[in-house]
């Protein structure tokens, strides 16, 4: 994950909720990827130390088990670095060139030159980082998909050239439900919608009542709204059991209860959601150093780890 700003809701059910089962059944690497944040924030980097610490922090209170799974920071293992620049040998330009999210991103982020080597590189850079630990599984949504592609057609090149060093990872997919913002357009820190893991009770209570949109065309109490066209009813469908989901429809279209009672009773379940990884956080925070001892530990495990593999690159290739 690239730090890039703290983590919001969308983040939480989206990714780190399933990242936290797959500890379950998976030996698993977590990499705040500050590399990969350059990228785009090359030009002002000053952030991104700051950022790194905060994922840290939001991944370990949303339950991110630093025992059971590797949690580190990407520039601290310069393997990546160096299995990155010997794909850069043998990754054909077009290969990189047809990427889908290269061409998209220089479109969307037109504010930024990101007419660089760097941004162009990333999905190798993604390459090394998933192929430093011999990875057999990468969770990923939909629009990841071709980068794990890509990153197997990568390791399939290495093995055709110089022996069967690596497996081809397989990509796991993971559902992204709609959790649209404030706003209703999508959850983003960049559109200043969203609502953050870190966030108290209050500040939550303060955005969903006073700055959450509703359905438009519902503009007074006794008016029937039409819950499909509204954001709140988005989050319920995701945070609400089916009874209450069922509720908030059945009262919006008929008018039995405002938006107001819709709003407070999708609070609570976001109490009910934040409020354990509120305390985890809190309890993290209380211990000074506690972050940065476990960022340096799991550098240390993943550099082993990258390391055993790097020995077994360079041999293959036959270079020192
Ligand atoms: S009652 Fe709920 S679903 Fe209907 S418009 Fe109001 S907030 Fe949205």
């Amino acid at each position: 994950m690239r730090p890039t700003g703290p983590l919001h809701v969308g983040h939480l059910v989206g990714a780190l909720e399933n990242w936290v089962s797959l500890q379950g059944s998976y030996e698993c690497y977590f990499a705040i990827v500050d590399w990969h944040a350059l990228t785009t924030e090359y030009s002002d980097p000053s952030a991104i130390r700051g950022y790194v610490r905060e994922v840290a922090l939001d991944w370990l209170s949303a339950g991110i088990d630093a025992e059971r799974s590797t949690v580190f920071v990407q520039s601290a293992v310069p393997e990546h670095a160096e299995l990155h620049l010997l794909l850069s040998m043998i990754v054909p330009l077009p290969w990189l060139e047809r990427v889908p999210t290269y061409k998209e991103q220089r479109e969307q982020l037109q504010d930024k030159d990101l007419n660089t080597y760097g941004f162009l590189g990333y999905p190798l850079l993604q390459a090394a980082d998933i192929l430093a630990y011999r990875a057999e599984a990468v969770p990923v949504g939909e629009d990841q998909v071709p980068h794990v592609e890509l990153c197997r057609e990568v390791a399939r090149r290495f093995n055709h050239h110089y022996g069967a060093v690596f497996p081809e990872p397989q990509a796991l997919l993971t559902p992204t439900p709609r959790v649209p913002g404030l706003d209703g357009r999508k959850m983003s820190k960049s559109y200043g919608n969203a609502i953050f893991l870190s966030e108290s009770h209050a500040a939550i209570e303060d955005k969903l009542l006073h700055r959450m949109v509703t359905d438009p065309a519902r503009k007074r109490r006794h008016d029937p709204g039409n819950p499909d066209l509204c954001p709140v009813f988005d989050h319920h469908e995701v945070f609400s059991p089916p009874s209450t989901v069922e509720w908030a429809a059945g009262g919006c279209r008929t008018a039995g209860i405002g938006c107001r009672d819709c709003k407070q009773a999708l609070l609570e379940r976001y109490r009910e959601r934040l409020d354990p990884i509120r305390e985890r956080r809190g309890l993290l925070v209380s211990k000074p150093g506690a972050v940065d001892e476990i960022l340096r530990r799991g550098a240390e495990r993943a550099r082993a780890s990258a390391a055993e593999t790097l020995r077994e690159v360079r041999s293959a290739i036959g270079i020192a």
